[in-house]
């Protein structure tokens, strides 16, 4: 059996090359062979862990919620231990202590995952209950179709007003929106005064969301408010050991520290750089994982680009240039408008990480390294021709770097 890397590979060994192979074989070992072809991807541990991963991959159920963000996943510690309790009893008495229950806090503390943690929770105790997460964006969106069209009012009305729990993410989205935060409001009350529960994050206080209506400061406070605050560091390192198991990796207690003692932002980044220490690792076996989180978290000097730009965030960038999405960046597709941004990836992936070319084609959707090769070099001189593409690069470069 040939092991290929895809099924394009396959295909042409298949094609062109299944005779020689054999020959050259059966002169070998002397043997008669039938040869077989199958695709098999080469991808180690770490790469599997460290590719695109909740970037293209999460999974939404029906109801919006994200399964992999429950309470067992949620590390509790002293900077959100009130909001945790407070999402603890929402669980146990929906609709009747605290509605409604608003968590706020800084970007990346763990807002979405705990009232996705609630919404889960509910579902897992009463399969039956009907519960809808949505971003306030999407509310918004959705209600402007809603108004353009009746039968989408009625589906909207129906969707949003026919729920048990209703889980609303980052509400000050809705600033400044009259006409959302009117239909939010006849929406709120109708559920609120049928004894059903509400959850809403924001990223601060509903008192000082500037252009949000008195009636709705005051509905959305007349619950339980409760903050999160950023972790400390004991509870920094207890959440990089529980995303390091999630992972199925295990680092060395050194190392946990450094890193948690470095990052000192928000618990996603907390998160990404991990993603990138374990990156890191497989592209440097040599190095100590104390070079490594030195490397990572070594401040851009002005021009100098950063030691280490993660490649999800430079894939992430080429995609928000490009108008594409990130599957279209990965899928097997060859049109143009894909294709120049795919090359465009794979010359920055190449140009600024340490990733060798078979990484790269692992996270751009498993293609082999001369396929990568090629891009990056059609690319450069794609650039040396078209001063407007070379102006685009250094955007995306200026903003990542930037
Ligand atoms: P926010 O909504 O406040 O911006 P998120 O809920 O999206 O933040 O959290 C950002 C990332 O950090 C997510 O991947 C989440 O799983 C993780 N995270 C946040 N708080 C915790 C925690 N206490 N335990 C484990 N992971 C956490
Ligand atoms: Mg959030």
């Amino acid at each position: 059996m040939v092991a290929c890397p895809n099924s394009l590979v396959m295909e042409r060994l298949r094609s062109k090359y299944a005779d020689l192979i054999g020959r050259s074989l059966a002169d070998a070992t002397g043997g008669e062979y039938r040869l077989g072809f199958e695709v098999k991807r080469r991808h180690s541990q770490l790469e599997k862990q460290a590719d695109l991963g909740p970037l293209f991959s999460e999974k939404k159920e029906d109801n919006g919620l994200f399964p992999a963000y429950t309470f067992d996943s949620f590390v509790v510690g002293p900077s959100n231990q009130l909001a945790h309790a407070a999402a603890l009893s929402v669980v146990n008495q929906p609709g009747k202590l605290h509605n409604p229950l608003l968590l706020h806090s800084g970007v990346g503390l763990g807002k979405t995952h705990l009232m996705h943690a609630i919404g889960n929770e509910v579902k897992k105790r009463e399969p039956k209950a009907k519960i809808r997460y949505c971003g306030a964006e999407s509310f918004t969106n959705e209600m402007i179709d809603a108004i353009q069209n009746r039968q989408t009012a009625v589906r909207f009305k129906k969707k949003f007003r026919s729920v048990d729990l209703l889980l609303v993410d980052d509400i000050q989205f809705l600033a400044g929106r009259e006409a959302t935060q009117e239909e939010f409001f006849n929406t709120f009350n109708a559920l609120y005064l049928s004894g059903k529960q509400i959850i809403l994050t924001s990223d601060r206080h509903p008192q000082e969301i500037r252009k949000l209506e008195a009636r709705l400061i005051s509905r959305f406070s007349g619950g339980m408010v409760a903050d999160i605050q950023p972790p400390e560091l004991d509870l920094r390192i207890a959440i990089l050991k529980q995303k390091a198991k999630e992972r199925k990796v295990t680092l060395n207690e050194k190392t946990f520290f450094a890193l948690a003692e470095q990052i000192v932002g928000s618990i996603r980044q907390l998160e990404g750089t991990l993603n990138q220490l374990l990156l890191l690792t497989e592209a440097n076996q040599e190095a100590s994982p104390e070079e490594l989180v030195g490397l990572i978290t070594k401040k851009s000097n002005s021009n100098e680009p950063s030691a280490f730009i993660p490649p999800e965030a430079i894939i992430k960038e080429v995609c928000r240039q490009f108008e594409i999405t990130g599957e279209e960046l990965i899928k097997a597709q060859r049109t143009k408008e894909v294709a120049l941004p795919r090359q465009v990836a794979m010359y920055l992936l190449k140009k600024t990480t340490p990733l060798s070319l078979e990484k790269i084609g692992n996270l751009l959707g498993g293609r082999d390294h001369s396929t990568i090769l090629y891009g990056v070099q059609a690319l450069e001189e794609k650039i040396e021709k078209n001063p407007n593409l070379r102006i685009k690069v250094e955007q995306i470069k200026s903003k990542l770097w930037g």
